[in-house]
C-alpha cells in the first residue's frame, strides 16, 4: 500500500518528489516546498490551488513544533512534512502509515493543480438521497409488521416463563390460548411501560430478537461488552425497526447504534470525560469558570444556558446508543439502566428546590434544558414536578426584577427544553398524559414570561420516523411546543444524502433540525467517527441545496411564531420556495471546554494520517469570559480520511463520491439560525455575571 501511494507521487507529483531527492535535509525540502506554494499562490492558477497553497504554508508555519492537544491533554510533536521527505526518499520513518501520505498526496494534487473535484450537481444530490427510505414507506412497513409478529411470538415466551419467576403487572390470565396472548401482547406494545419492562437486556436475547442472525464475530464481540458490564438495553420496539434478511433496506445507521464497536469494548472501563467542564470538583469552578451547586445535576459551558439532570429516572434513557455522548457518565454509572433504583428519593425535591435557587440567582441564564440520560423518562407526576418547579422559578424570577433598576436586571427564564431520544426509541411514551402536561405548562409558561417551549429530540435515520413517531410528534406539535432534532454524524449517518433525507423527513412533519454533531470522544468512538472534512462536505454539498435568503428566513420564522398547522405549512413553504428542506441545522463538534464550534483550520498530520486542527471558539454566539483565556485549540481528529472512506466503501459506497472530502481542510461555524434566536428581553439587563469565577 505505502509502495502503491509511493507510485502515485512519482507518476502525479514528479515535482514534489523531486524537491525531496534534490533536498538533502528536510529543513532544505521545507524551504523548496515553501517557495513552490508562494510561487502557486502568485500565479493563482486556480482558487483551489491558492487554497491548497496556503494551507501547505500554514502546516509548514507548524511544522517541528509541539502544540497542546486539548482531549487528551497530552503534547504533539508536528513532523508532517518531516515524514514525507523521508518517505519519498524512500526511507519511511517508523510507524508512518499509507493513510498519512494519500492525504499528503491529496492535498498536493489539488495544490498543483492536477486534480481538480467536480460539481456536486442536483442530480447526484436527488439520487443520494432518495436511496434512504423513512419507516413511513409502505415496503419498509410491511416488512416490520412481520418483524413485529416474531417478535411477539418470542414476547409470549419470555411473559410465560416470567410469570412463574417474577411479580409483574404484565402476566396472562389463567386458560389464555395463543390468540388470545397474541391479542393481549398487541395491546401491550401500545403501552412504554411495557417495552422498558420487555427489555432485552443479554447478547443472546438481542441475537434472538435478531432472528439468530448476528454473526460468531459479533456475538463474541458483545460477550465482551457484557463481561465490561457495558449496558445492554433495548426495546422490543426499537429492535422490530432492524433488519434481519441479508438484502433486506440498509439499518446500518440504527443498527450501529445498538450494536457496540470494538473499539467500544476495548476502551470502556478507561473512557475518560471528553468535556472537562463535566469534571466538577465541589467548591471549584468547572473548565469554564463555573461555579455549580454540588451532586453533578446541572452542567454548564454558555452563560446564557445550563442543563438540568435531575435525579430521577431521567438518568437512564430508553436504550444505550453506541456513540452516546455521555457513555463516560454510563461508565461511572451516574448514568443507568437500573429504573427502580432511579425513582426519586425524598431527598430529591428539596435537592430541586436548591437547583431553582441556582438558577433564579443566575443574572445569565435564560434557558434551561432538562435532560440526562432522557427527560422523558421520568415519570409524568415526577416530570410535572420538575416544570412546576421550573415555572414557580421563573415567576419569582420575574417578580424579582421588578424591584431592580434598568442595567440591573438578571435575565429571566426565556426558553424552557426538554431532552429526549424517546420519540425515536419509544414513541408510546409520549401519552395523553404527558401532552396534557406540556399544554398546562405552555399556558402558565407564558404568562411567567417564557417563550420557547422546545422538545429537543434526537432521531438520527430518516428509517426511525414510524408511523408511530409520527403520531407523537404530531402530538407535542398540538400541545404547540416545537421539536428541534440534533443528531451524531456517525460513519454510517455521514453517508451521501442521509442527513439531507432525514431533514426533509422532519421537517415534513414540522420538526426542525438544530445541531449536526461530529461524533467526539477517543478511541471508543473510532469505527463512529467521520472527520470534519466530510461534515464540512456534506455542509457545503447536500446541505446547500436547502439554502434560503433572508426573506425566506423571515418568511420561515413567522411560520414557527405563529405556531398552528406547523407541518402543513412547512410543507407549503418548502414547495412554495422549491427547497427540499430547511437547512436550520449547524455542523459542529463540541469541544473540550469551549463549546460547540465548526471553526478550525488543519495544520498537520499524524503519522496515523490523522489530521490535526486548530480550533477556534465559535464567534457567533456568548460565551463564559474565560474564553478570553483559552484562544485557540488543537484537536487530533479520531481516524484518517482515508479509513473512514475505507468503512463507508464497506458499508457499500462508491468511495468516488466523496472525492472532494481531501479539500475540506477548514471551517467556519455557520450563524445561529434565526429561528432559535433568544427572544428580546425586553429590559435592559445587567451586565454582572454571577457563579463565575476566574481560575488561573
Ligand atoms: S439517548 Fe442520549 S444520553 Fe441516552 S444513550 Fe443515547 S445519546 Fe446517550
Amino acid at each position: 500500500m505505502a509502495q502503491y501511494v509511493l507510485n502515485k507521487f512519482k507518476k502525479t507529483l514528479p515535482v514534489i518528489v523531486g524537491m525531496a531527492m534534490d533536498s538533502n535535509t528536510e529543513e532544505s525540502f521545507f524551504d523548496s516546498l515553501r517557495k513552490f506554494a508562494t510561487d502557486l499562490i502568485k500565479n493563482n492558477i486556480s482558487d483551489t490551488s491558492v487554497k491548497n497553497a496556503k494551507l501547505v504554508l500554514e502546516m509548514l508555519e507548524h511544522e517541528a513544533k509541539y502544540i497542546p492537544e486539548l482531549s487528551r491533554g497530552d503534547k504533539i510533536y508536528i513532523e508532517t512534512f518531516s515524514m514525507l521527505w523521508n518517505f519519498l526518499r524512500g526511507d519511511p520513518k517508523q510507524g508512518t502509515t499509507p493513510d498519512l501520505f494519500e492525504d499528503l498526496f491529496q492535498i498536493l494534487c489539488r495544490m498543483t493543480g492536477v486534480k481538480k473535484d467536480g460539481t456536486y450537481t442536483e442530480y447526484k444530490f436527488v439520487k443520494h438521497m432518495k436511496r434512504w427510505p423513512t419507516g413511513l414507506e409502505k415496503e419498509i412497513r410491511e416488512k416490520r409488521a412481520v418483524r413485529k409478529d416474531f417478535i411477539i411470538g418470542l414476547l409470549i415466551k419470555k411473559i410465560e416463563k416470567r410469570s412463574l419467576s417474577q411479580a409483574s403487572r404484565y402476566q396472562f390470565e389463567q386458560g389464555m390460548d395463543h390468540e388470545q396472548k397474541k391479542r393481549q401482547v398487541n395491546e401491550w406494545w401500545n403501552d412504554f411501560r411495557f417495552h422498558l419492562a420487555m427489555a432485552i437486556k443479554t447478547p443472546a436475547e438481542l441475537n434472538l430478537f435478531m432472528e439468530e442472525s448476528l454473526s460468531t464475530k459479533t456475538m463474541k464481540m458483545l460477550g465482551r461488552a457484557r463481561n465490561k458490564r457495558i449496558p445492554f438495553f433495548i426495546t422490543p420496539y426499537y429492535i422490530s425497526l432492524l433488519n434481519t434478511e441479508p438484502n433486506g433496506f440498509d439499518d446500518q445507521a440504527i443498527r450501529s447504534y445498538v450494536l457496540y464497536t470494538e473499539s467500544l469494548v476495548d476502551t470502556y472501563g478507561n473512557i475518560k470525560a471528553w468535556e472537562r467542564e463535566d469534571l466538577v470538583v465541589p467548591g471549584e469552578p468547572n473548565a469554564a469558570g463555573w461555579l455549580l451547586p454540588d451532586g453533578h445535576n446541572i452542567h454548564r459551558r454558555y452563560p446564557e444556558v445550563a442543563i438540568m439532570i435531575p435525579d430521577t429516572r431521567g438518568r437512564s434513557c430508553g436504550g444505550l446508543c453506541a456513540s452516546c455522548q455521555r457513555m463516560y457518565d454510563f461508565q461511572s454509572e451516574r448514568l443507568n439502566f437500573d429504573l427502580d433504583a432511579l425513582k426519586p428519593q425524598e431527598s430529591w425535591e428539596k435537592k430541586l428546590s436548591k437547583l431553582m435557587d441556582y438558577f433564579e440567582s443566575d443574572s445569565q441564564i435564560r434557558d434551561i434544558l432538562i435532560t440526562g440520560g432522557d427527560a422523558l423518562m421520568s415519570r409524568n407526576r415526577v416530570l410535572d414536578k420538575i416544570l412546576d418547579a421550573v415555572l414557580k422559578m421563573a415567576v419569582r424570577k420575574k417578580e424579582a426584577n421588578m424591584l431592580k433598576a434598568e442595567g440591573q436586571k438578571y435575565y429571566e427564564i426565556q426558553r424552557v427544553r426538554l431532552g429526549s431520544r424517546l420519540l425515536a426509541y419509544l414513541p408510546m411514551r409520549i401519552d395523553n398524559e404527558l401532552i396534557d402536561i406540556l399544554k398546562r405548562f405552555k399556558e402558565k409558561g407564558l404568562k411567567a414570561g417564557i417563550r420557547q417551549f422546545v422538545i429537543q429530540t434526537h432521531f438520527q435515520s430518516p428509517l426511525e420516523i414510524t408511523v408511530e413517531a409520527r403520531k407523537c410528534i404530531e402530538a407535542i406539535v398540538s400541545a404547540g411546543w416545537t421539536i428541534s432534532n440534533q443528531l451524531v454524524f456517525t460513519a454510517a449517518a455521514s453517508r451521501r444524502g442521509h442527513t439531507a433525507k432525514l431533514r426533509q423527513a422532519l421537517n415534513s412533519l414540522g420538526v426542525v433540525t438544530y445541531y449536526t454533531f461530529t461524533v467526539k470522544g477517543f478511541e471508543e468512538n473510532m469505527e463512529m467517527f467521520a472527520p470534519n472534512s466530510r461534515s464540512m462536505q456534506e455542509q457545503f454539498e447536500e446541505k446547500s441545496f436547502g439554502k434560503m435568503n433572508e426573506a425566506q428566513q423571515k418568511e420561515l420564522n413567522k411560520i414557527f411564531r405563529h405556531g398552528t398547522d406547523l407541518a402543513a405549512s412547512l410543507n407549503r413553504f418548502m414547495k412554495t420556495n422549491s427547497l427540499p428542506f430547511v437547512p436550520t441545522d449547524r455542523n459542529v463538534l463540541n469541544l473540550p471546554a469551549i463549546g460547540k464550534s465548526m471553526t478550525f483550520q488543519m495544520v498537520g498530520i499524524s503519522k496515523e494520517g490523522k489530521r490535526i486542527l486548530r480550533f477556534d471558539h465559535d464567534h457567533t454566539r456568548e460565551h463564559s469570559p474565560i474564553i478570553g483565556k483559552l484562544g485557540k485549540v488543537y484537536i487530533i481528529e479520531n481516524r484518517s480520511v482515508n479509513s473512514y472512506l475505507k468503512e463507508v466503501e464497506s458499508m457499500g459506497e462508491r468511495k468516488e463520491d466523496y472525492s472532494s472530502i481531501w479539500d475540506y481542510t477548514s471551517g467556519d461555524t455557520e450563524q445561529v439560525f434565526p429561528l432559535f434566536n433568544y427572544p428580546k428581553p425586553g429590559f435592559t439587563p445587567t451586565k454582572e455575571i454571577t457563579n463565575y469565577k476566574e481560575t488561573d
